[in-house]
């Protein structure tokens, strides 16, 4: 029997995704038929992207499970219409690789304190060397597929690692923390806090007044997460006052982010234009295939989305 898989994101994508779909959906040695188009009603999945044309699933009568290409679902999760299973992209070769390389980068240009000496217009010789990572606590709040990754890698570049999480994680090296205690203790002492979380109701500003509050004097916010995480007015009053020394955001409430945006001009503020990783093409079509052979040969999905967690 021929599965009908229906490539529904932005119109651009499909150049970029036609062939290592193909590729890798023909490795799997299912007979299957990858289109653009179909008659909604002969389609078993859709591989998706919250921002294609298709945002009514009610036609799709048999769909059997529709895969987001992104990690983020916070585009979809919500959708009434769609009543089968949804999955999110975890990719180590490529999304959580990309992630793992801009965390580690912006992880190291603050705690090597970089900028001093990039942007020094008065030629000072400031003799002033970083502690060693050890002495660099690092809170990553979000501990999921990511946010592990990224420990990880900073784990052996010696700094300590603390991970924040709905469910209690545990990770060998890694202070693994969760719940409103948890939260308490994981900022208490992150000189860096790099976030991770989904966008959910639950998880909408996680940073706000209280819990920036609860961060040493100083320390520095990387957010590759989502842009609700933060409360942005706190955030400025943080940074203003000398709380937040430095945030390093990818993302934000409204994208791209407006011009008249105050981050944009703030001394205290990188943005960086949501491209602290990205689903890439080659690998994240085999994660794909792999997932839709596995369904077909009934061994389940994996990636699966928690609709009532909203991630
Ligand atoms: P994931 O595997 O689902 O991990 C999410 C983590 O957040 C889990 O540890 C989860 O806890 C935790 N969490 C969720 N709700 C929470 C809450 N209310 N309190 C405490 N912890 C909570 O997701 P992922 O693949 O790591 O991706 C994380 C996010 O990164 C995505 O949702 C997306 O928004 C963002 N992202 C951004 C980019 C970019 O380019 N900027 C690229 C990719 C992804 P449990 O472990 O207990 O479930």
């Amino acid at each position: 029997m021929t599965v009908n898989i229906l490539f529904a994101a932005h119109a651009d994508r499909w150049a970029q995704y036609e062939t290592p779909l193909t590729e890798a959906l023909d490795a799997t040695g299912l007979g299957y038929d990858l289109r653009t188009d179909f008659a909604p009603d002969e389609v078993d999945y859709i591989v998706y992207a919250p921002n294609s044309a298709v945002q009514d699933f009610t036609p799709y009568k048999r769909l059997k499970a529709v895969m987001n290409l992104w990690a983020g679902v916070e585009g979809v999760v919500q959708n009434p219409t769609l009543t089968v299973p949804l999955t999110r992209m975890v990719d180590k070769e490529g999304l959580t690789q990309g992630m793992v390389e801009w965390v580690t980068g912006h992880v190291l240009r603050h705690h090597l304190e970089m900028d001093r000496h990039i942007v020094n217009p008065g030629h000072v010789w400031d003799h002033a060397p970083p502690p060693l990572s050890k002495d660099r606590p690092v809170t990553i709040l979000g501990f999921g597929a990511l946010g592990q990754a990224c420990a990880a890698a900073l784990l052996p570049l010696g700094f300590p690692v603390t991970g924040w999480s709905r469910s209690q994680k545990s990770m060998p090296g890694v202070t693994a923390l969760s719940g409103a205690d948890g939260l308490h203790a994981a900022l208490g002492k992150a000189q860096i806090v790099v976030l991770l979380l989904p966008a959910t109701p639950m998880t909408e500003n996680t940073l706000n007044a209280q819990t920036l509050a609860m961060m040493p004097r100083g320390a520095v916010i990387i957010n590759p997460g989502r842009g609700p995480l933060i409360d942005d007015t706190a955030l400025l009053t943080a940074l203003d006052s000398g709380q937040i020394d430095h945030a390093t955001l990818d993302v934000f409430r409204v994208e791209p982010l407006p011009a008249e945006d105050p981050y944009w001009s703030h001394p205290k503020v990188t943005v960086t234009p949501h491209i602290a990783s990205e689903t890439r093409p080659d690998s994240a079509s085999r994660v794909i295939a792999e997932n839709i052979r596995r369904n077909e040969a009934g061994k389940g999905l994996l990636h699966l989305v928690d609709r009532s967690a909203g991630y």
